[in-house]
């Protein structure tokens, strides 16, 4: 139903998602306060502030019978208090209200749910391509891009025809609001350590996000990478839906390497590799998940073999950014843990100098240790942990400390001979020195660009 009229809604945080899902009540008729502790939080027309106290005021809860809560809020502190001030009210997250809004609206739309630590928006755009390819116009998006609820707005005020599939690419956080939203295809593509600062135990994180299954029924099918490690954990909790692994002999697979790669589907479909644009053996899962998705849907193999071919990948994920001198420049500023780091450069065609560090996450580093003695040619490290990644790679190759991002292509450059590689591939978040990943990684591209032609 999309009578909010009657409604007092209680949106808590003010970042994208927040804002979207406070903007989209309001235009749906209902009364809405937002609340962030950051006094200084910007909030749409029509919504009332509730700014900058610590915990949320009981008076902003009184009356309340709709909370929202933003991903970046723990839900255990605010429901506490919803139980407390607001016993009746129901609680959403900015996605699963989005998603009980397109329903009222739009009817029951295929929906494709997407998660996992690393390969969630490559998967999810590439499952947006196949389906376009297939001749849908689905809604691509969620912790990717738009936030649903922002997408929705812009349809309601416009009044434009509606998506005919949904694709979301969801994070844990998001994962834990979201109830039994109904589902056709649900995917945990892996799980490696991350977030650890908000999760007690690799185990709670996992069973987050093994929530995206929740919604799936007897016809709806569930998709888990048969060579991860928390596997055997998350396929006792797929529920109701059919279990196809990725990377199984019995599942869908990847034959090669060799002339004759291909991607190979249970039913027996077959596409060479060479249509995928993108490289990596994680990448050809990750085609493998978004193509069991689509043909689920029911796109054709023609079509899915042409959304393939068109899809160039996401900008900042080994993105090559210019030749100089006989070395190639990558900028993979998206690898911001250090599975994604080894995702990218294990088997890397060339011996490379590696541009990392960052805001540390908590993860262990030594697996670096043994790919830069396996392939690298020397380590820049930069950022707040840059003493840790200088210490991990001493001894092993040459390892140098850079204080700022354009020290650090200077240092790369010069390190770099003929036939080598530069790549930022951090294995860290970038708040330290950028705003996000994005601005992190056009900075070293424009760094590199601006080098002389000749070293
Ligand atoms: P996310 O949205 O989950 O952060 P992205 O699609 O942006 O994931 O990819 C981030 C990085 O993760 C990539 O640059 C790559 O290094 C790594 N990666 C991508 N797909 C996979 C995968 N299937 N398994 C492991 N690592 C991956």
């Amino acid at each position: 139903d999309l009578d909010f009229a009657r409604t007092t809604a209680l949106v808590i945080g003010a970042g994208a998602s927040g804002r979207a899902a406070a903007e989209l009540l309001v235009f749906l008729g209902a009364r809405v306060r937002l609340y962030d502790q950051n006094p200084d939080a910007t909030v749409p027309a029509g919504v009332v502030p509730v700014l900058g106290a610590a915990d949320v005021p009981p008076e902003a809860l009184a009356g309340v019978d709709l909370m929202v809560l933003s991903p970046g809020v723990p839900p255990a502190r605010f429901r506490a208090a919803q139980q407390e001030f607001a016993p009746s009210a129901r609680v959403h997250g900015e996605m699963s209200l989005s998603l009980a809004i397109a329903a009222a609206r739009f009817g029951r739309l295929p929906t494709v749910l997407i998660t996992g630590t690393n390969g969630k928006s490559t998967v999810t755009a590439l499952t947006g391509a196949l389906l376009a390819a297939g001749g849908m116009r689905p809604f691509v998006g969620g912790n990717l891009g738009v936030p649903l609820a922002a997408a929705l707005l812009e349809l309601l005020r416009s009044r434009a025809p509606g998506p005919d599939a949904l694709v979301l690419e969801c994070s844990s956080f998001q994962l834990e609001t979201l109830d039994r939203a109904a589902t056709d295809v649900a995917m945990v593509l892996n799980i490696t350590p991350d977030h650890l600062d908000r999760y007690p135990t690799l185990e709670d994180y996992a069973a987050t996000k093994a929530r995206v299954f929740a919604g799936l029924d007897g016809d709806g099918l569930a998709l888990l990478d048969a060579g991860d490690t928390f596997t055997p954990f998350l396929r006792a909790r797929v529920g109701a839906g059919r279990l196809v692994l990725v990377d199984d002999p019995a599942g869908a697979h990847i034959l090669g390497p060799g002339p004759g790669d291909s991607l190979v589907l249970p039913a027996g479909d077959t596409v060479p590799r060479n249509a995928l644009p993108i490289p990596g053996r994680h990448n050809s899962k990750n085609a493998l998940f978004a193509l069991l998705a689509a043909r689920h849907l029911g796109v054709g193999l023609d079509a899915c073999v042409r959304g393939l071919e068109g899809f160039h990948g996401l900008p900042h994920r080994m993105t090559f950014v210019r030749e100089r001198a006989g070395v190639r420049f990558y900028d993979d500023s998206k690898a911001t843990n250090v599975a994604s780091v080894l995702a990218s450069l294990d088997g890397f065609d060339r011996p490379f100098v590696l541009i990392a560090g960052g805001r540390a996450k908590g993860d262990d580093l030594t697996p670096l240790r043994d790919l830069l003695r396996r392939s690298g040619r020397a380590l820049v490290a930069i950022g707040e942990s840059a003493d840790a990644f200088h210490a991990l790679a001493a001894g092993v190759v040459e390892a140098r400390r850079a204080t700022s991002m354009a020290e650090a292509v200077e240092v790369a450059a010069a390190l770099a001979g003929r036939g080598d590689a530069v790549i930022l591939s951090p294995a860290c978040a970038s708040y330290d020195w950028f705003k996000n990943y994005g601005e992190r990684g056009d900075t070293f591209a424009r760094l590199v660009r601006a080098l002389s032609a000749e070293k």
